[in-house]
This record gives C-alpha cells, structure tokens and sequence, in this order.
C-alpha cells in the first residue's frame, strides 16, 4: 500500500497529512470552516479542498481520528455504515469532540467511495486498563446504564511514545515499563506496563486529571453543584467555564504556558503559582503511577510542553531523587532525548510525538497491509 491520507477533524477546522510509507507528502489545515470569510463552508469543502491540494495518484486509504471509540471500539476499525452508525451513537459520550469526526468520516465516504476508510480512536489504547482502573464507585446501575467510567484518551499518543522510548532504551517494549505525559494544551498522563495502558488520568471525557490549557483538570464534583446551587450557574455555562475558561488560562488568563512562564520569569506571582499547580499535579500522578507499575524503566515527556518546555519537565520531578528519578539541568535545558543523569535508575526522556503516524500506521495494520 502506497499512501494513507489522516484526517483530523474539528468542528471548525480538518488538520490534513499525507503519508507515502512513512514519509509525510502533503500536510495543512483548513481553518475557520463555517465562519465568514473561512477557508470553506463545510466538511464537505474542507475535504474538497484538502483533495485539490495533494496529489491524487496512489491513496490508498484514509485514516480518521476519533476522539471517543466508548467502550466497543478497542481497535483501529475499517468503516461500514454499521460502524459509522456505532460512532454516531457515541456522540452523547462525547458531544464536544465526535461530532466533527463523524462529518469527516461521512464527506470522505462521499467523496473517496472506493477507498477503505479508517477510523482510529484515542481512547482504544486505553482497552487494557483493569476493570479497577476505569470503574468509579457510584451506583453500579446508574454506571451500566449511561457508560459512566474511565475511557482515557491520547492513546495513539501515548502508545506511539511509549513505544519509541522503549527502542531508544534498546528495549523490547513488551518488557519496559513507562510513564509517558502527553503536555499539549490537552495533557494527560499513562502508566504503560509492557507496551499496554494499565492507567491513565484522562476520565470519561478529556477533562479529567492534569491542568490543562483552558480545561482544570481532576476537581471535586462538588465544585459543579455549587456552581449550579449556590451561584446559580445553568448546567451548560459551568460546563464552558471548566471546559474552556479553567486550566491555565482560569488561573491566569492565558492559556499559553509560554506566556505564563515569561510572567513568572517577570516576578508576577498568580503566574508562579499556576505553574505550580501545573506541575505539582504532574508529580502527583507521576507517583501514582509509580505505584501502579511499581517498576519504572523510564518517564517520558511530550508534546508542546513536555517537548519545548525545559522548567515544566524539571519541577514536575523535582524532590524525587529517593525514589531514582532525577533531571540533569544541563541535558535538560538543551534539550537531550536522555535528560535524566547517566546511570540513573530512571531513565526520563524527551520524545517527540507523532500521532498523525501513528493514525497512518494504525490504519495500514486494520487494512492488514
Ligand atoms: P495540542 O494539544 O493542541 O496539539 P501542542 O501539543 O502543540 O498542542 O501544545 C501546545 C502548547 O505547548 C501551547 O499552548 C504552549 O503552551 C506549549 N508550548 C509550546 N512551546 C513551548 C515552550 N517553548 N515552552 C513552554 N510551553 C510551550
């Protein structure tokens, strides 16, 4: 099979690349779909556009993320109409992220009916959590009824990092424990036992767990039923503000760490301590999490944070030395795959993420090719 075109589909933009194997032929994104003045008016026109921009010979196949897969989909899963009628059916699961999703799915099966469609989803790595891993105790029945539990996401993510940090140790991944934090302006933690999730932070939504750009992060529900009694807030503007007005940008009102850090740097302390609880969140989970693996080989960071951000990964495990996990603030600051000192028991490394190929790679292996 020669080229896999992946679709990342949101509801006002599609982030588009081109694979031929491995090699990235054709990448972009269509903005502003809907608003005036956008790139095009629909999904329908975003794809349209997206098909004139790349060359047309030999796709092969199109891989879609999607963000919620609910409890059935474990797996990369070639697209039917029975399929697409089962992700439609999750959008109650997922009313902020599937919906786009199944708009690019549809256009593409319009407008590429002979190729395989092929739809990946965050949270299937996540399949091999243990039932005590992803069960809440509430009333069982209200749980089964409306498939209230832990499905955790990022999972291309964290399988394609936890993967890469087991070849650069010269491990087989199926022997190497790791904790991998996906930072981005989404974050979330995985603990991965022999290359398969056994926890993760994210919950039945991706609002669950570390601090977030714009999302809090674990909280009290309590908080909503304040928000809802006490000050009077309908259901839908709590929701926005712990969706969209929370994190980082509720702390301090930019959503963008770099920004937060070039205010702590400038002596600004709202800004020092929402990095605080940024970090202080990670390192909660990162000891968690050592407790669940109860081995660790490495602690891996990525994505935009974890990726560009030298403090973020030094004060997130820092004080940590006991128990063999320590950054080398030279390796650190420039930036080194290896940033833990040489020798350490830890390994902490910094790995790039690729989910785009991961998606890609994933859609071959459903094609069986
Ligand atoms: P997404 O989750 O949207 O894919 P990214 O993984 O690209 O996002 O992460 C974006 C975030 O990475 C930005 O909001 C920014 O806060 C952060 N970031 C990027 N570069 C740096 C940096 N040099 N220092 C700190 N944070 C950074």
């Amino acid at each position: 099979m020669t080229r896999v075109l992946v679709l990342n589909s949101g509801s006002s933009s599609v982030k588009y690349r081109l694979f031929d194997g491995a090699e990235t032929a054709a990448k972009g994104l269509v903005e502003r779909i809907g608003e005036p003045g956008g790139d095009a008016a629909d999904h329908r026109g975003a794809l349209q556009r997206i098909l004139e921009s790349i060359p047309a010979d030999g796709l092969a196949a199109v891989g879609h993320r999607v963000v919620h897969g609910g409890p059935d989909f474990t797996e990369p899963t070639v697209v039917d109409d029975a399929v697409l009628a089962r992700i439609e059916a999750l959008v109650p699961l997922a009313p902020l992220h599937n919906p786009a999703a199944v708009s690019g799915i549809e256009v593409a099966r319009k407008l590429l009916p002979e190729l395989p469609q092929v739809a990946v989803f965050d949270t299937a790595f996540h399949a091999t959590i243990p039932a005590a891993g992803v069960t809440w105790a509430i009333d069982a029945e209200l749980a089964s009824r409306w498939q209230i539990r832990r499905y955790g996401f990022h999972g291309t993510s964290h399988a394609y990092v936890a993967r890469r940090t087991a070849e650069l140790l010269g491990r087989p991944s199926a022997e190497t424990n790791v904790i991998t934090l996906h930072l981005g302006n989404g974050a979330s933690a995985c603990a991965v036992e022999g290359g398969r999730s056994v926890a993760t932070s994210m919950g039945m939504s991706p609002q669950g767990g570390l601090v977030m750009g714009t999302r809090s992060g674990e909280i009290d529900p309590t908080v909503v039923f304040h928000l809802h009694r006490v000050a009077g807030m309908p259901i839908e503007e709590i929701e926005r503000s712990l969706t969209r007005e929370a994190g980082l940008l509720g702390l301090t009102g930019e959503n963008d760490l770099r920004a937060v850090l070039r205010r702590r740097a400038e002596g600004d302390p709202v800004a020092g301590l929402a990095v605080d609880v940024y970090t202080r969140r990670i390192r909660e989970y990162v000891g968690a999490y050592l407790a669940v693996l109860g081995r660790v080989d490495a602690i891996t960071f990525t994505a935009g944070v974890g990726e560009n951000s030298p403090d973020v990964r030094g004060e997130s495990l820092s004080g940590l030395e006991a128990l063999g996990i320590a950054v080398d603030p030279a390796r650190n600051a420039a930036g080194d795959t290896f940033i833990s000192p040489g020798g350490a028991p830890v390994a902490v490394c910094v790995v790039p993420t690729d989910e785009e190929l991961e998606i890609a790679n994933q859609s071959r292996a459903a094609l069986g090719r």
